[in-house]
């Protein structure tokens, strides 16, 4: 640095900035806590230049609103070219949000321009994902979970039937995917499903000319709008006289585990379940005695089911560990299992049942 010694053959661009150096340090000397007048005057105004462009750079990143930035991008013609008539239909023929497409027309899409929903019209493929539930799956694809049960095999005696990794079928719309047997009609398809035949015909996927088409055994049709009957699962319990010392239900229930609600009770999943820990303690809802303790093949898994003595039962499904036996007399709230993901299942859960007079009936009307 040199000391009280400015070079004394300074240029006129060293003026001009020797005059900025004199204003600007009138003003930076209330703030700054060094002797300004030991810097050389080109040594300073670059500091000064440097500090000016910090806060510029601080200004424009701290106060330009994202609007701001928007409209920006409109101005470059680059940015924003108007949307070719091929390139709406072929987002009309994806049939999503133009979103996942690639192209230019996703840059000029405002993020405020409401996509209107457009119906998908072709058969999607989802693979089961740890935690997945058939009612959280649904969710996602705007449908009803019985369209999921009733579009895959697999699920159609118990939703709970999922593995990490299945694929399974998502119809474009709510209904039925019927696979084509031998001496099916339109006419009885729609019967069974309760539609009307032109709602078959009329559904573009199924390549329909009339009702009279003919149909090919093993394939496919989407039926909209087609319903399946519920049916429920049957297990065989214990039947025997009651046990002398059975403890009778008290008719009021207390959370058999403790956790969060993972799926609740839906027409094809007449249940609730409860995600918890690997292991954590599942106790009996109600005093009684158990009338089921052990592996289960419909896809229970480790099932309990406890008799409550007055119309009730309850079932306790996918346990790790069972510590009763059938016959076991039990109380209220005393520890029956562990909870597991046994049976067909995509996470450690409760899957937990209240029936009267074997109806399964919405846990959460009777737990509080
Ligand atoms: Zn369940």
């Amino acid at each position: 640095m040199q000391e009280n010694n400015p070079p004394a053959d300074h240029d006129a661009e060293a003026s001009v900035l020797a005059r900025f150096y004199h204003a600007a340090s009138r003003h930076l000397a209330a703030f700054a806590d060094f002797d300004l007048k030991a810097m050389s005057p080109l040594r300073l105004a670059s500091h000064i230049a440097l500090v000016l462009v910090i806060i510029g750079v601080l200004a424009l990143t701290q106060l330009q609103p994202p609007e701001w930035r928007m409209s920006n991008a409109l101005v470059l013609p680059d940015a924003a070219p108007t949307p070719t008539p091929e390139a709406v239909v072929s987002v009309a023929a994806y049939g999503g949000s133009s979103v996942k497409s690639g192209g230019p027309l996703v840059r000029s899409a405002a993020p405020f321009t409401t996509i209107p929903h457009r119906p998908r019209t072709d058969i999607l493929t989802y693979e089961v994902q740890p935690g997945d539930t058939v009612f959280g799956i649904a969710e996602k694809f705007n449908i009803k979970p019985e369209t999921i049960m009733w579009s895959n095999p697999t699920l159609e005696q118990n939703p709970d039937m999922l593995r990490i990794g299945d694929k399974l079928v998502i119809l474009p719309v709510d209904g039925v995917y019927h696979k084509i047997k031998k001496g099916d009609t339109l006419a009885k398809i729609a019967k069974k499903y309760k539609v009307k035949i032109e709602d078959i015909v009329n559904f573009e996927w199924n390549h329909l000319d009339s009702a009279d088409a003919a149909l090919t055994p093993g394939e496919h049709l989407i039926i909209p709008g087609g319903e399946k009957p519920y049916v429920p699962r049957v297990v065989s319990v214990y039947q025997g006289p009651i046990p002398k010392n059975a403890k009778k239900g008290s008719g009021s229930f207390v959370w058999p585990a403790s956790g969060y609600i993972t799926q609740g009770f839906w027409n094809g999943h007449r249940a609730i379940d409860i995600g918890a820990w690997l292991g954590s303690p599942v106790v009996a809802s109600d005093s009684g005695y158990v009338v089921f303790a052990g592996w289960d093949r419909t896809g229970y898994g480790n099932l309990v089911i406890i008799d409550h003595g007055n119309g009730y039962r309850t079932y306790y499904a996918h346990l790790s560990a069972i510590f009763v036996r059938v016959g076991d007399s039990v109380a209220q709230g005393v520890r029956i299992g562990s909870v597991g993901s046994t049976g067909r299942s995509t996470g450690p859960h409760l899957h937990f049942e209240i029936r009267y007079r074997n109806v399964q009936r919405n846990p959460l009307g009777f737990l509080h």
